[in-house]
């Protein structure tokens, strides 16, 4: 266990779009970002003797964390609500991981994981919100340093604002305060952009959207201090946009990604008037395992 499980992404740009560079984590073994945070976050641990994990994720973080615990010969329970696709809670036991359906949402299917946790001393893990994760995820930015180097502007989609966190200490590492960030979420995931909006941590009273992976009511602490530090703007699109984005993307490199990805191409691909000519802008491209027809 001495590599690590997530693998160094290359970076793409097109040819009508010489200046946007995407950061393809569609690649992961995982087909998210997901491992990298993971990968930290399971190896500091089993470094410490604890062999035993719970999660109530069954989207990405769950998978990933599946994954890495695989590799790793970790023990992995994952709690997911009624809402969660056959198609990911299948691909999360394939990989020898028990999967118990509880609740209808996942505030109740987490709240049970952190109970057993409690209960029988078993490292619960949360999808977005651990320092361990966001120093995984920024392993991205410093691949970029070598790849591209700095970027005037990186977009970048919002869920529970762990892979924000990430983004945003590669950067202050590299000491790239100047990089202006665009977030992107949709609509009927706005987390971040109502709580940027009131000025403080707002809690959303539903989830209504089919980028599901985005839909955190409510962000980590940590994203919305850090983001502060940094030039950010908010952005919101429909579904459709996301989604649309998405099936252009797969045109243009046949990569096929989750809407809660299309957010963030929307930028480049439907919405170019907000990056602005000579700009050297790096996209986010999260990737996602969910399949589209599950959605
Ligand atoms: C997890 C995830 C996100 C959102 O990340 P957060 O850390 O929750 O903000 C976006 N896209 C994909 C594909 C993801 O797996």
């Amino acid at each position: 266990m001495v590599n690590p499980l997530y693998i160094q992404t290359p970076v793409y740009s097109s040819k009508e779009h010489p200046n946007v560079f995407y950061k393809m984590e569609s690649f992961q073994p995982t087909q998210s970002f997901k491992v990298r945070g993971m990968d930290a976050l399971c190896r500091f641990h089993f470094n410490q003797g604890r062999t035993k994990f719970i999660a109530s994720s069954g989207g990405n973080a769950g998978y990933s964390l599946a994954y890495v615990c695989q590799k790793m010969g970790a023990s992995l329970k994952v709690i997911v609500p009624e809402t969660t696709s056959k198609y990911m809670i299948d691909k999360i036991t394939s990989l020898n991981t028990e999967v118990e359906v509880y609740g209808d949402a996942w505030d109740e299917a987490n709240k049970k994981a952190l109970e057993i946790s409690k209960k029988d001393g078993s490292v619960f893990v949360s999808p977005f919100d651990d320092p361990l994760l966001w120093k995984g995820h920024s392993s991205m930015i410093d691949e970029c340093a070598k790849q591209i180097g700095r970027p005037d502007k990186v977009v970048v989609s919002v869920g529970g604002g762990g892979l924000l966190c990430g983004v945003l200490e590669g950067l202050k590492k590299h000491g790239w305060t100047e990089t202006k960030i665009i977030t992107t979420e949709t609509y009927g995931a706005a987390s971040f952009y109502q709580s940027w909006k009131a000025g403080k941590i707002i809690s959303l009273n539903e989830i209504t959207t089919i980028a599901n992976t985005l839909g955190a009511k409510k962000i980590a602490k940590k994203a919305f201090s850090m983001a502060k530090g940094f030039e950010t703007q908010t952005f919101l699109m429909s579904d459709e946009d996301a989604v649309t984005a998405s099936s252009l993307f797969y045109d243009e490199f046949r990569v096929r990604v989750e809407p809660a990805c299309g957010a963030a191409l929307s930028v480049p691909y439907l919405f170019p008037e907000l990056l602005y000519e000579n700009e050297r802008v790096l996209v986010i491209a999260c990737g996602g395992a969910n399949s589209p027809g599950s959605l």
